[in-house]
């Protein structure tokens, strides 16, 4: 193994590194370094974010460019402003000897003007976001023509969030001479086309396999219910006292609604999305570097970029729509030489996905139960007794021991450590006293049809409508904002159709086809009674009515009588008593957890 000065870096760069604390060169770092160093080339390298990468092209920069000049001569496009900001942090960091150095991140929802007068200073590496990026060139307030080194760094998230246009738009201006390396933690087909449009005979280096979760990191799936989804996830979190966490929803809403639903039940949870402002985002960032919140529930998107090394589990909530996102997800732990847990509940028709990403990440996944109540209160009980054990006294205690010691008098050792424990272990075991099961056996089937957990709907649009299966089912799942397997079983009749979901999605789907018009004219969704192939449906209200191929006209007039039918149905479909969830209370008696700090 080299050591950093034998990889070829010179004193000012030695030196920040003695600072920083880094021992030896990570495996990305002795590969590219030496060679980022040597030739004028370009560079494609699989790695995985927490491998040290940002080192690994910013040494070599920081050692190539001239600092006694005020021209850019490097840029940096990365995919979100947590990233942007992060790398340009790391290269003050390593170019804090070089003098002169001038390091500058352009990103959104930022002053245009500040960045503007920033660059004009002379930044000799400007490091930015795709989308700001291009502005700032449409505009003439960068110059890139004279760049001699680009990095594209984790491209296969800037292409997943399709920067494509702006990325080649970006490219167009820079000299075509320049090195260009390229760092992906996935080697998608888009990142393999990036490469082979835009890169001249580049080196690569692979730092583990492609699209290989890290070592530190196991994999678990839980199979439930769709409707117990965040019974079992609050399960997980009481399972597991120290959890630090990320966890991942598919749409923003759901990410906000988790959230909220945890913070409501008394975890210290924050949310984190697009839909938040740049403000309340960093606020929630800066709480969770802190520690004060332990759950941090996100959009894939939004926790791009997220650099907090401790991360102990990552939960998927719901698994992504493109499956190779599992990697970066799984990558949010076991980051810096530290062990980490990636866990995701999944409902039947979720299960051979599991399989796919077994084959992505070469690793298996461990099957594991949902953690029973009196697991949970087990847990707990042990947890608290080993926090008591390592408390430290506080002596300003003392002055009252005697008055406490008074009330004590009659009560022994044991029955003293009963009572104490008592007081933080009676909620736990009151909300989990009697708690259902959540794991669900996976013998039936894992094809995501006819589980018994899937509803089927009637649509009433058809073949003579245009839609063959494929388009109907690409059109549902648009509309109402679902995942590519959310929507299955279509069946497409000359004028209506049937399609099924999970039946956790089955408020959404019924609640957005309430008053949905599409080309002027309603279109209506009715829960079905067949779960297989067509058959006789049931109004929501629970009335079945015969499911024959009605035609439009005859559906529509029985939607003009609408508006009273329908809040009708809403109103039973309201009223009707919630599902019962052993152990579940309202709001005020669950057990809350203490807020940690
Ligand atoms: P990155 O993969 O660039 O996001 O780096 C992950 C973390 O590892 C960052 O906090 C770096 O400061 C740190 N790091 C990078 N190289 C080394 C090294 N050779 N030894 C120890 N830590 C490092």
């Amino acid at each position: 193994m080299s050591t950093f000065q034998e990889l070829g870096l010179n004193a000012d760069l030695i030196n920040a590194i003695e600072d920083l604390g880094f021992k030896t060169p990570s495996e990305v770092q002795q590969k590219a370094i030496p060679v980022l160093l040597e030739e004028e080339r370009d560079l494609v390298t699989l790695a995985q974010t927490g491998t040290g990468k940002t080192a690994a092209f910013g040494f070599p920069m920081l050692q190539k460019i001239d600092v006694g000049s005020r021209t850019t001569q490097g840029l940096i496009l990365s995919p979100t402003r947590e990233l942007c900001l992060q790398i340009t942090n790391e290269l003050k960091n390593y170019g804090k000897y070089c003098k002169g150095l001038n390091v500058v991140a352009i990103y959104g929802g930022a002053s245009v003007t500040d960045q503007a007068k920033q660059i004009k200073k002379g930044a000799q590496i400007v490091v930015a976001t795709p989308g700001r990026m291009k502005d700032m060139i449409n505009r003439k307030l960068v110059d890139i023509s004279k760049i001699q080194y680009s990095v594209l760094d984790e491209a296969d998230e800037m292409l997943n969030m399709g920067f494509y246009e702006d990325i080649t738009s970006i490219l167009s201006h820079t000299p075509d001479d320049k090195s260009t390396w390229l760092f992906s933690a996935t080697m998608p087909k888009e990142v393999a086309t990036i490469a082979r449009d835009f890169m001249y005979d580049p080196i690569e280096i692979t730092v583990g396999n492609k699209n290989e979760s890290t070592s530190q990191v196991s994999h678990e799936y839980y199979l439930v219910n769709g409707r117990d989804r965040y019974l079992a996830l609050k399960r997980l979190a009481d399972a597991n006292p120290d959890i630090f966490s990320v966890i991942f929803c598919r749409t923003k809403r759901d990410t906000q609604r988790v959230a909220e639903k945890l913070i409501e039940d008394g975890y210290s949870a924050g949310a984190l999305h697009g839909d938040l402002s740049q403000n309340q985002r960093d606020l929630v960032m800066k709480a969770f570097r802190n520690k004060q919140i332990q759950m941090l529930v996100a959009t894939d998107v939004a926790a791009r970029g997220i650099d907090v090394d401790d991360i102990t589990h990552v939960i998927n909530y719901q698994l992504p729509d493109e499956i190779e996102t599992y990697t970066h997800r799984s990558g949010r732990t076991g980051r810096a030489g530290k062990t980490g847990v990636s866990m995701v509940i999944v409902a039947k028709s979720e299960v051979r996905k599991i399989k796919s990403i077994e084959r992505i990440i070469k690793k298996q996944f461990e099957k594991k139960d949902i953690p029973s109540g009196i697991e949970i209160c087990e847990v707990q009980l042990m947890s608290l007794a080993n926090k008591v054990h390592n408390t430290e006294v506080n002596h300003e205690i003392d002055t009252y021991l005697n008055s406490i010691n008074a009330l004590f008098e009659d009560t022994d050792k044991d029955e003293l450590i009963k009572k104490f424990f008592s007081v933080e272990f009676t909620r736990f075991f009151n909300y989990y006293k009697g708690a259902k099961d959540l794991t669900v056996s996976e013998s039936r089937e894992s094809s995501g049809s006819g589980s018994g957990d899937d509803v089927r709907y009637f649509i009433n649009v058809g073949r003579k409508d245009g839609y063959d299966w494929m388009s109907l089912k690409d059109f549902l799942k648009e509309i109402l904002e679902l995942g590519r397997d959310d929507v299955f079983k279509v069946d497409v009749k000359d004028s209506f159709s049937f399609f099924n979901t999970e039946k956790e999605n089955e408020k959404k789907v019924l609640d957005f086809f309430t008053d949905f018009k599409y080309n002027g004219r309603y279109v209506n969704v009715e829960i079905s009674e067949n779960k297989g192939r067509s058959g006789r449906k049931r109004s929501r209200g629970g009335k079945r009515r015969d499911g024959g191929d009605k035609s439009h006209g005859e559906r529509r007039s029985r939607r003009s009588d609408h508006s009273e039918n329908r809040s009708e149905r809403r109103g039973r479909r309201s009223d009707s008593p919630k599902p019962r969830r052993s152990g579940s209370r309202s709001g005020s008696d669950r057990p809350r957890r203490s807020r940690r700090r």
